[in-house]
């Protein structure tokens, strides 16, 4: 096959600004009731981190709250917020053209790796455009671990299911904006060996 490039969604392909922090504090209040004192802490975290980050720093113990449920109120905060978010986000510079660059050539897979929910990522991408140049059914998301780097496997064996894509053969790398996309690439390397790791904005050391 070749390469399966994972992108990282927000500050990488798209700028936000500042409605990721608005969907996690309406889902805040969807599950509590009320709005929330203290923002969430987003960089690079899953939704997961920040949902339980968040219950935590405003007070709330993070115990009772499911994942399904937690899940349903991201889900329903993005869509609630989307047409903030064409007002306030764009997509990055350069974003559609590099994907569009990579679509074009036969041997490279664009999908995503991101600490959003699938269908948050979706709608991110899609307000801006950018969703048709992803393959979302082998991405890894927000929904199967808290942790960044776990979802490096479950991307390559998503792409492994869906085409000629051999994870200790084929490439894999990640394009991101914090040392957590960083640290994602190593500590799955850890795992598979063919993984390399780049950034948008920082240099690996
Ligand atoms: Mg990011």
């Amino acid at each position: 096959m070749g390469t399966l490039i994972l992108w990282d969604v927000d500050h990488t392909l798209i700028e936000n600004g500042g409605v990721s922090k608005a969907n996690y504090a309406l889902a805040f209040e969807i599950l509590i009731g009320h709005k929330p004192e203290h923002p969430a802490k987003t960089s690079g975290r899953t939704d997961v981190l920040i949902v339980a980050g968040i219950l935590s720093d405003n007070g709330e113990d993070p115990g009772p709250v499911t994942d399904r449920g937690q899940f349903a109120a991201l889900h329903r905060a993005g869509d609630e917020n989307r047409d903030l978010l064409a007002e306030r986000g764009h997509a990055l510079p350069g974003a559609a053209e590099a994907l569009t660059h990579f679509e074009a050539d036969p041997t490279v897979i664009n999908s995503v790796l991101t600490g959003n929910i699938e269908p948050n990522a979706r709608t991110k991408l899609s307000t801006f455009g950018l969703d048709r140049y992803v393959d979302f059914t082998v991405g890894g998301f927000g929904a199967e671990s808290a942790v960044r780097s776990d979802l490096v496997p479950v991307a390559q064996a998503n792409t492994t299911e869906r085409y000629d894509f051999d994870r200790d053969e084929d490439v894999t790398v990640l394009i991101g904006d914090t040392h957590r996309d960083i640290d994602a690439g190593p500590s799955a390397s850890d795992l598979v060996h063919s993984s390399r790791c780049l950034s948008t904005r920082e240099t690996p050391t």
